[in-house]
């Protein structure tokens, strides 16, 4: 009796599924999913969840979110659908932690697979002389820190944010201030294991596999879905003098950014942001950071300007706190700030690390997380960055940012030109980032439409004047715009596509390829 009374529910849930998305087609594909044996489960009526991410702006109703509790049921989902051919429309994506901006993690009528189901499965970390980490490609960068720290260990290369998955930000690149010594995210991964699109799983590496491990890192999920990473690991320090330092001249910014990025004792991390309009800045840092001349830096007065701010952080242990000291005043003493905005904080490596989360945990309790992010990123070469910086500080934002404004170099040379991601041309190029955050409903400044038409303003900006932009986490909507991205370099990713993934299952949301039925 039990047994009917499940039958009917699964059956009322099927149907009712797809009155919702009224597709004829629906019903079936959901029948035929419900025929593999998994160790894991489709789930069929709560999909409305895997129809979301931080961006908050696209919305795409998959039929089902496949709930996988080992590879071989991600391997089974996908074989299944490459069997049904090009008939049918199903599609599948891979959703980390639904921190995407634009719908990339999302599959109109198809599948997403819930990656942070496989990630119970137990972190290996191998310690000796070249230490590294075994995980699951569903698993949180936050929970790999704490892991690791278990073994006196850590990854080396970090994202500002680390409630992101393994496999979400390796289909990027993975960037934040260790990028300019470690390169991104995507350089300091050994090996992947993956599941092609025609339900194979492969490992892969420099050695083995060597042009799927390159196709994957920085791919946009389109040649396979990582199932398993082994990450670089190093000795992790206990703690952090984290120091902030202003600039009102943006070309002294700039030199003092490059020069520190190349110096040869170096701090462990670099970043920089642009702050528009903030005049009481200063008195607002002193909850965090302390400035190292108090009576001074209580008399500078930004009336208004724009300022640039210098971020660094060495890291240290404890015993070693003296010499870090003075390594540090050295490094300074190089340096052309505004001597009283020099503003230092000593934390340990995990606060340091886990620094949005905690201005996520604030945001959320005043509601004011989950609102649009219609965020752009932007890689520019460094020749051109004083012109972009005219062009937007000086002219198109002035008044106001709706969120903060990172700006940092990076070293070309970390970066392996044999992955997918699309970086400038030239030996250091800055990452460009307006994270801003739109309040819903407003009409004004602060409002999705302004910001969107800002973003319009810089994009068309950095065309006109030819200054060889990319984005990053890109986002096109025709097959004509994602050509012009990759350049020279699209007919690799194409033939690529041809070979991992030729019906296109993989990661439809980012619309670069579409299923042909
Ligand atoms: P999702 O959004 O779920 O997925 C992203 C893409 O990857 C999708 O196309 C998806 O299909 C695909 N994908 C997901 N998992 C897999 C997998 N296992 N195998 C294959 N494909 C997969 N990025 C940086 O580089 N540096 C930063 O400092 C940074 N800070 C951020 C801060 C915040 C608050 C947020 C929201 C984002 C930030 N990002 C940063 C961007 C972030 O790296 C990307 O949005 C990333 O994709 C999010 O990871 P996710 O796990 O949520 O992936």
């Amino acid at each position: 009796k039990q047994k009917n009374i499940l039958f009917i529910r699964s059956f009322m849930i099927l149907f009712l599924s797809c009155l919702t998305i009224r597709n004829n087609h629906c019903f079936s594909n959901i029948l035929s999913l419900n025929t593999l044996q998994l160790d894991g489960h489709f789930n069929y009526d709560d999909v409305h969840h895997a129809a979301k991410d931080f961006g908050n702006r696209y919305q795409s109703l998959p039929i089902a979110v496949l709930h996988p509790k080992s590879v071989s049921d991600i391997a089974t989902t996908v074989k299944h659908i490459w069997d049904m051919g090009p008939t049918s429309e199903l599609t599948v994506a891979a959703r980390g932690h639904g921190h995407s901006l634009q719908g990339q993690a999302q599959a109109h009528r198809g599948v997403v697979i819930n990656m942070e189901s496989l990630k119970g499965h137990e972190m290996k970390i191998y310690t000796g002389k070249f230490p590294y980490v075994d995980v699951s490609g569903g698993e949180l960068w936050i929970n790999i820190l704490h892991e690791s720290l278990k073994y006196g260990l850590t990854p080396k290369s970090w994202t500002d944010y680390l409630h992101l998955t393994v496999g979400g930000t390796l289909s990027n690149a993975g960037i934040s201030g260790q990028a300019f010594r470690h390169g991104p995210q995507i350089s300091n991964v050994h090996q992947l294991e993956v599941v092609t699109g025609k339900g194979k799983v492969v490992n892969c590496s420099r050695e083995q596999n060597e042009d799927l491990f390159h196709s994957v890192l920085g791919g946009l999920g389109q040649f396979g879905i990582i199932t398993r990473a082994r990450i670089s690991l190093e000795a992790a320090p206990a703690m952090v003098k984290w120091i902030r330092v202003l600039y009102t001249d943006f070309a002294t910014f700039t030199r003092d950014q490059e020069h520190l990025i190349s110096a040869q004792n170096k701090f462990d991390y670099i970043e920089g942001f642009v702050i528009i309009n903030r005049t009481g800045l200063l008195n607002n840092w002193r909850t965090y950071f302390n400035p190292q001349d108090p009576a001074r830096a209580s008399q500078f007065k930004s009336d208004g300007k724009t300022l640039f701010c210098l971020e660094l952080a060495k890291y240290y242990n404890l015993d070693k706190a003296e010499m870090v000291n003075e390594e540090v005043q050295k490094l300074l003493s190089g340096l052309s700030y505004i001597p009283s905005t020099l503003f230092l904080s000593e934390v340990t490596y995990v606060e340091f690390l886990d620094r949005v989360h905690v201005s996520e945990v604030k945001l959320r309790s005043k509601g004011l997380w989950e609102v649009p992010h219609p965020w752009l990123n932007l890689f520019i070469p460094k020749s051109k960055i004083h012109t972009f910086a005219e062009g937007v500080f000086g002219n198109i934002l002035t008044q106001t940012s709706n969120g903060p404004i990172l700006i940092y170099p990076v070293n070309k040379s970390k970066w392996d030109n044999r992955t997918s991601v699309v970086i400038p041309e030239e030996d250091i190029f800055y990452l460009v980032a307006f994270l801003t955050s739109a309040v819903p409903s407003s009409t004004g400044t602060d409002g999705l439409e302004h910001i969107l038409t800002q973003n319009r303003r810089i994009l068309e900006f950095c065309e006109i004047a030819t200054l060889g932009v990319k984005q990053y986490l890109p986002h096109y909507t025709t097959q004509e715009e994602w050509k012009a991205h990759f350049g020279p370099r699209w007919e690799v990713f194409a033939q690529r596509k041809s070979i991992y993934d030729p019906l296109a299952i993989f990661a439809p949301g980012q619309r670069i390829f579409q299923k042909a039925i």
